[in-house]
């Protein structure tokens, strides 16, 4: 990494603190404070993205570099200051507890930002310990590079090390805190700018330091808007809202749930970011959230996923509000944002049925789809899939996508199949709807298999699913038993498959 032309636009761009490092703290006035990563004590290179490495002109893995043991010339490392609504409240400041930005690069006129997750404690780490578990980090590194590779737009990440250091975790938050391997994955996005970012400087009435970081972000990543006006703003909102609607679309077609959509863990690039207690449905079940921390509410529950999208757009609008003359023009934000997730949402449902083009009488086919998949436990994944290869509307054809195999499938499966075929007149797009249908994600299932694995010094099933997930929509007939498949009933009540929380 010593050969990359390290950048510090943030550092330079934006005010920060003044002093490097020191304990958890309040940090008024700043984006971000400089900090110097822990000392770990025997990292090993576990997994690698030569895609991210190509991206970012990088030749050879150094381990001690990817651990934060050492660093070159011209990184200069720090951790960002944000705030953010957690599960509906205002939460002060937050900032990256254990996130520290090695530094940035540019590529093809991109700025691309390099850190690492669980390096150390930071000002911004409270009562933490700055580090991240292997079973997380894991989850990290497939699913954001799963993610990309399904086409939705998401952080990626360049590598995984062990560090050689245990760190002590209590799972389900129930009184059983056990050793766990420590890990740090290093993961690459535009920025890790989030709407939280701008939030602490408008809740702390700090509005030059808010002017600053727009005046930054705008300029950096959005060049072709200005933050010159009113109007200015409010485009390059119009932009942030369809990026995130964009985002979520895509999660609603491969069924991610995000699990935390907290406004500190929303991109302002519109990229899916922060991978924790996420989950993929299988089951098709709207209400279904994998996040026992969210139990009670279910606030961010698969089918709820755009409706939280436009409420913390509107977080960031109040933020930005504060540096108009007419923060009423925002109001355009939010019609926007409705208008463009129904939009994305039209063209992602009429490519999962090979629709051609979105009719309004579409909706009732989609929705009467939805109601139709949760009379019986169905696989989202494999249900789309099998859809995508029918030649006759035959509900049989769909039995593997079943939990109960051998059971009646409903009559109204027929008939919705029949009402399906009748509108594409007997020719859906097959070749649509097998690159809008994946044949495989990274199940939660699946990760927790490569966990296993991991935890008892064995990455090679973690390694398998990294490579197959760079093309889902492929058919991998090797793989077909092993992955195609639903959830094994050992996974359908277990800590890490259905059940996942915060602690990670
Ligand atoms: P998350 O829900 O993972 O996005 O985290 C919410 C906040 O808690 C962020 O500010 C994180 O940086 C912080 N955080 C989470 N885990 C840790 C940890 N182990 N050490 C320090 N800070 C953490
Ligand atoms: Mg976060």
């Amino acid at each position: 990494m010593s050969s990359l032309p390290w950048k510090a636009h943030f550092l330079h761009g934006t005010p920060g603190d003044d002093q490097v490092g020191g304990s958890s703290r309040n940090v008024p006035g700043a984006c971000w404070s400089r900090v110097n990563p822990d000392h770990m004590p025997k990292p090993v290179l576990r997994m690698w993205s030569d895609e991210v490495a190509v991206m970012l002109g990088l030749e050879v893995a150094e381990e001690d570099v990817l651990s934060g043991n050492r660093l070159v010339t011209g990184m200069d490392p720090y951790s960002q200051r944000y705030g953010g609504h957690q599960f509906g409240r205002w939460a002060g400041q937050l900032g990256d507890g254990r996130a520290i930005t090695l530094g940035e690069v540019e590529a093809d006129n991109l700025i691309l930002e390099i850190q690492l997750k669980g390096a150390g404690r930071t000002p911004y780490s409270r009562f933490a310990d700055g580090r991240a578990v292997l079973r997380s980090s894991i989850r990290e590194f497939l699913c954001s590079e799963a993610m990309h590779h399904l086409g939705v737009p998401s952080t990626r990440a360049l590598s995984l090390v062990t560090t050689g250091e245990e760190v002590i975790r209590d799972v389900m938050y129930d009184g059983r805190p056990a050793p766990e391997p420590g890990a740090i994955v290093c993961r690459v996005a535009n920025s890790f700018i989030r709407f939280g970012s701008f939030e602490i400087h408008a809740a702390t009435g700090d509005l030059t330091t808010l002017r600053a970081l727009v005046d930054y972000t705008i300029e950096k990543h959005f060049p072709n808007h200005s933050s010159s006006c009113d109007d200015e703003l409010v485009e390059w909102l119009i932009e942030v809202a369809d990026r995130t609607s964009l985002a979520i679309a895509h999660w609603m077609r491969v069924g991610f749930v995000h699990g935390v959509m907290n406004t500190d863990n929303m991109s302002i690039h519109g990229l899916t970011i922060d991978y924790g207690p996420y989950g993929w449905l299988e089951g098709f079940d709207p209400t279904w959230t994998p996040n026992t921390t969210d139990a009670s509410t279910k606030r961010y529950r698969y089918g709820q996923q755009a409706e939280v999208g436009a409420w913390n757009i509107a977080r960031l609008l109040e933020a930005v509000a504060h540096l108009m003359e007419e923060p009423m023009k925002l109001n355009l934000v939010l019609d926007s944002y409705y208008a463009s997730y129904q939009e994305h949402s039209h063209k992602m449902w009429s490519e999962k049925l090979g629709l051609g083009r979105f009719e309004d009488s579409d909706n009732e086919l989609i929705s009467g789809l939805s109601s139709t998949l949760q009379l019986i436990e169905t696989d989202m994944t494999i249900f789309f899939r099998l859809l995508s290869t029918m030649d006759k509307p035959d509900a049989e054809h769909l039995r593997p996508a079943i939990y109960n195999g051998d059971g009646d499938i409903p009559a109204e499966w027929d008939a919705w199949l029949a009402r399906w075929w009748n509108r594409v007149n007997g020719a859906p797009e097959r070749a649509v709807m097998m690159r809008a249908n994946p044949k495989y994600v990274l199940r939660n299932w699946m990760a927790q298999m490569a966990i296993d694995s991991a935890e008892n010094g064995d990455f090679s099933v973690a390694e398998e699913l990294h490579q197959m997930l760079k093309t889902p929509y492929e058919e991998h007939p090797t793989h077909e038993e092993k992955w195609f498949i639903k959830r094994p009933e050992w996974a359908r009540n277990r800590v890490g498959c259905s059940m996942l929380s915060c602690s990670s």
